[in-house]
């Protein structure tokens, strides 16, 4: 199914929908069209260009972390899949300050991991287990989730709106 994608009101890309989604912010006024994919979108009573990005009228404030999931997928692709402790091919996922420390279940406490180093490390955090991190975890990049919602795939049409 064909899917556009909305920015916020910044031009911040802001989540991916269905086309039937973002013609109905459009159909009532809440969103502009700024690029069509080419085909047309009719229903009995209209016939319109179909949109691949749509913006919104007004700015929607939305929590930043919320909008990334932190996952296996998400956390990998941020990670380059390498391990952050020594770089070879990661296979887990790591909580850096284990959570049975207190530890958060969220990105900057969170890596990808070779099975070899989360094994040594336990539930240790790294300096108890004599492991260093290649560098700190970070949050992604703000629009990292338009290709982690598509599997890595963004639309041509989309690409000059985001930065993934
Ligand atoms: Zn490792």
């Amino acid at each position: 199914m064909p899917r556009a994608l909305v920015l916020n009101a910044s031009l911040e890309p802001l989540s991916v929908v269905p086309v039937e989604r973002a013609l109905v912010l459009v159909l009532r006024d809440r969103a502009d069209v700024l690029a069509t994919n080419g085909a047309m979108w009719r229903s009995e009573t209209i016939s319109m260009p179909s949109p691949s990005v749509v913006r919104l009228r007004r700015y929607v404030r939305i929590p930043y972390e919320r909008r990334i999931p932190v996952n296996r997928r998400t956390v990998f692709q941020r990670d380059g899949h390498r391990c952050q402790y020594c770089g070879r091919q990661a296979e887990n996922l790591d909580h850096v300050i284990p959570r049975s420390q207190g530890g958060e279940h969220s990105w900057l406490n969170i890596v990808a991991a070779c099975r070899r180093c989360n094994t040594k490390k336990g539930g240790r955090t790294p300096a108890q287990a004599g492991l260093t991190l290649t560098r700190a975890p970070k949050m992604p990049r703000p629009d990292a989730w338009v290709t982690a919602t598509t599997g890595g795939a963004v639309d041509p049409g989309w690409e000059p709106y985001v930065t993934a």
